[in-house]
């Protein structure tokens, strides 16, 4: 057990009285005055602030002592922390507490004692303000007490202010440390609106050094729009009032020294520091993260190459235009040729090519208009607030002639051309899509009439295009369902009538319609993605077919097989039908691959090196439905060939006369001149092949021998071992 009383929550008592961070300090004038004050008032020759730790006291200040501590287990002090009240004792050698208390039997033999306790604001007693006297005194009125404890307030508000005053050193001290490593700006103010504390950063974005920031309004970083509304802002805190932007960040404009402008982000903090409020300021610069963020704006709106509105921009525009109901047209333009640069030149000249053309058409569309690359070769012009075909129309030709103008690569003009398509917004019913549809139905038949050409949507365009939809399709289908055949026609010497071989023909075993001619879904199949798969299924299948015929009974047997021209589009052409041969282990020579004119004007250069090759691994090339084209004859002397097909207009068409005949002719001589091989088509009539036998043509094929027939017909009719000469009533 003790020898003195001590409160149940002295470790809590004692933590406090270190926060006062008084025990073990010099003496301070302000408690040394009060003590003298003390002293005077109550004529008495000690008197001590004593302050009382785990096992000791120390005096704060003292009057009339000489020992600056004692034990706790002597200390009256302990006492008057008991209570709130003064603690009073008139005579100590009269007290059985302190009888016996060395400060009574001994130095400075304590008679008198009168404490009053230092309570902090927590409510622990630290210690006591006391009067002591080596004499007794017998009376100490209640006016006495008061003012004792009037005296022990003063102390008390000195150690609170005291303790205050270094807490917000110490945090002061943090703050600073924080404030000189961190990135952003830190500033304080005061309620004047003075500087108080300016950072590192803070130099760094503003401008300003340390020294001529503290001190001076915040101002100096405010630009001019914004004075008036922090001067209000801080008025009404200065005042009591809530701060508005307190707690949250904002995104602002700041001026430098320069006086240029700075984009920041703000975030402001609020405290009161001895009653008066005081601002704290995060501030980062935001420049670069707004940069950043401009130019994932830009990316997303703008297209990389060619720095045209970009697809999803082009969308939106159309989208609100179709929203607000505000008339206008959009010019779909296609580049013709775009991609033969590409593969000749390489993909520099192709970037290049479309960085002009955007140039081009970006200066010769008004500003108000949107241009944009709707992507690859394809650019969009959205001409607002008109729907005059005449005007949209003339704009579109001028715009394919400035794209005419040849563009400059290596010290080389590259020549290029464009096609356009125009939709004009005529009622509420189309929305963005069917826009962007309908310009593109035009542009097709601006392509499909001869390119470099301006196409405007009718809604006829829309009734084929919906048919060739659906024929498309089920085109589709049928490539899949395997409805696809192929027939064979006879070719048939016109000398002994023998056969020469047959023309593969394919035909659509079609569910509901039954056998389809070519005539109905070619256009479409050519023009669809399968031409290409279905071009080598047509070739394999007729090698194999042509194989196992040879095998079985004509050795000398060729087959005629047409191409489409999207199969000269593909790189690997030729390979795939070396592959074909050697899959099929038919010689080269057996083969002979039908062109028409329109194939070598849709691939023009693409086309001469495939050819040139199969021909030199002895592969036939006949040139197809001669006779019909323009450039025919100009085209022989480039190309590999080694047949001319006479069309059968010449030879059995409706409106046949003498003219024809004179083609007839003049195509004979011309094929014996280039040392070509000829066969006529359409041969229906003993007379017609008589005929052409007299112009000294090689071989016929038509209805008069055989109409394109299934492998199994051609099979029994014309390759049974015992018949395998057709016998030609010639
Ligand atoms: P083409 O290459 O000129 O084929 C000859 C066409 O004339 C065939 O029509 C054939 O049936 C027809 N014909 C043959 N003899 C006579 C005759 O004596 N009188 C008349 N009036 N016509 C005759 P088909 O089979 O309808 O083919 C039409 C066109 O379709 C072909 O013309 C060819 O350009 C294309 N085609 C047919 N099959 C294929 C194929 O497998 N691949 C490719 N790429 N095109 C094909
Ligand atoms: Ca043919
Ligand atoms: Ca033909």
């Amino acid at each position: 057990m003790s020898l003195y009383p001590i409160p149940n929550d002295d470790e809590e008592r004692i933590e406090v009285l270190d926060s006062f961070a008084l025990m073990d300090t010099a003496p301070e004038q302000e408690y040394d005055h009060i003590i003298q004050m003390a002293s005077r008032i109550f004529d008495v020759p000690i008197v001590l602030i004593s302050l009382v730790h785990r096992n000791r006291q120390f005096f704060k200040a003292r009057i009339g002592l000489d020992v600056c501590e004692t034990g706790r287990d002597v200390s009256f002090c302990t006492y008057a922390m008991m209570d709130a009240k003064v603690f009073v004792i008139p005579d100590a050698s009269k007290d059985e507490r302190f009888r016996s208390n060395a400060l009574v039997t001994g130095y400075p033999n304590i008679r008198f004692y009168a404490g009053a306790p230092l309570i902090s604001s927590e409510g622990h007693a630290l210690g006591s303000l006391c009067l002591i006297d080596s004499k007794p005194r017998l009376t100490f009125s209640d006016r006495e007490q008061r003012i004792l404890e009037d005296l022990a307030a003063m102390v008390l508000e000195r150690m609170q202010l005291r303790r205050l005053e270094r807490e917000s050193e110490t945090s002061r001290n943090k703050f600073i440390n924080i404030t000189s490593t961190s990135p952003d700006a830190i500033i304080c103010a005061n309620s004047k609106n003075q500087i108080t504390s300016w950072n590192a950063s803070a130099e760094d974005i503003f401008g300003y050094s340390q020294e001529e920031a503290l001190g001076k309004p915040l101002d100096i970083i405010m630009p001019d729009s914004m004075r008036a509304r922090h001067g209000a802002g801080l008025a009404r805190v200065a005042s009591g009032g809530p701060a508005r932007i307190i707690g949250t960040s904002v995104n602002l404009t700041a001026k430098r020294r320069d006086g240029s402008e700075v984009p920041i982000e703000l975030s402001l903090s609020q405290w009161n520091e001895a009653g008066e409020p005081q601002f704290g300021a995060i501030i980062r610069d935001i420049t670069s993260r707004l940069e950043a963020v401009k130019r994932l704006k830009h990316a997303a709106e703008y297209d990389d190459l060619t720095g045209l509105a970009n697809r999803s921009s082009l969308k939106r525009r159309i989208r609100q235009a179709c929203e607000s109901h505000e008339p206008f047209a959009l010019l779909l333009l296609d580049l013709d040729g775009f991609k033969d640069v590409n593969d000749t030149l390489g993909h520099s000249a192709g970037d290049v090519v479309l960085k002009i053309v955007a140039q081009r058409l970006r200066e010769s569309v008004p500003d108000h208009h949107m241009v944009a690359r709707l992507g690859g070769d394809e650019f969009v012009i959205v001409i607002s607030e008109t729907v005059d075909p005449i005007k949209t129309s003339e704009l579109a030709s001028r715009l394919i002639s400035i794209i005419e103008e040849p563009i400059e690569f290596d010290n080389e003009p590259i020549h290029i051309g464009a096609s356009i398509g125009i939709s004009l917004k005529s009622g509420p019913e189309d929305d963005s899509e069917q826009m962007l549809g309908n310009a593109d139905l035009a542009l097709y038949q601006a392509k499909a009439d001869g390119r470099h050409l301006v196409r405007i949507f009718t809604p006829e365009l829309r009734q084929t295009a919906l048919k060739k939809g659906a024929m498309s399709s089920s085109i589709r289908q049928a490539w899949e369902n395997q409805e696809f055949e192929l027939y064979y026609q006879p070719q048939i010497k016109l000398s002994d009538g023998s056969l020469a071989g047959a023309e593969a023909l394919i035909r659509w075993n079609h569910p509901q319609l039954g056998v389809v001619s070519p005539a109905a879904f070619l256009p479409v199949l050519e023009a669809s993605l399968l031409a290409v798969p279905v071009g080598e299924w047509i070739l394999r299948t007729a090698c194999a077919q042509a194989a196992r015929w040879r095998q079985i009974s004509c050795k000398d047997f060729r087959i005629g097989v047409n191409l489409f021209a999207a199969q000269f589009r593909t790189r690997d052409f030729a390979k795939s039908v070396e592959s074909a041969l050697a899959d099929s282990l038919l010689p080269a020579t057996a083969l002979e691959l039908e062109i028409t004119e329109n194939i070598i004007l849709k691939n023009e250069q693409r086309i001469m090196e495939p050819l040139h090759y199969l021909r030199s691994l002895g592969i036939g090339v006949a040139f197809d439905d001669f006779g019909t084209g323009f450039a025919s004859l100009s085209l022989l002397k480039d190309y590999p060939v080694t047949r001319l097909k006479i069309d059968r207009s010449f030879v059995s068409g409706s409106e046949r006369n003498r003219k024809d005949e004179a083609i007839i002719e003049a195509v004979t001589r011309l094929a014996a001149g280039f040392e070509l091989e000829v066969i006529a088509e359409g041969v229906e009539t003993v007379e017609q092949a008589q005929l052409m036998q007299n112009y000294a043509c090689d071989e016929g094929q038509g209805y008069l021998y055989g109409r394109p027939m299934k492998a199994s017909d051609f099979e029994r009719l014309y390759l049974e071992p015992a018949t395998n000469r057709v016998s030609v009533g010639v």
